[in-house]
């Protein structure tokens, strides 16, 4: 089995029309860097978010790992 990414998954994308930041508030960029979360289809700032994006791959690095040993 390698099922690693899930419809979920956030990603690094950039903006193509402009928006607001779901953690400030502040508008976002066309153009601009985002990290877009599909599940609450929530778009924030890189720099807003990154940290959360950030635990979230490793997170599922870490299922990686798991299913690597017991699968
Ligand atoms: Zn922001």
């Amino acid at each position: 089995m390698s099922h690693t990414h899930y419809a979920g998954d956030p990603r690094q994308i950039t903006a193509r029309f402009p928006s607001t930041c779901h953690t400030c508030g502040k508008p976002i960029k066309k153009g601009e860097t985002i990290i877009y979360w599909p599940n609450g289809k929530k778009a924030g700032h890189y720099d807003c978010d990154i940290e959360d994006y950030r635990q979230s791959i490793a997170s599922f690095e870490d299922e990686d790992r798991y299913n690597n040993v017991y699968h």
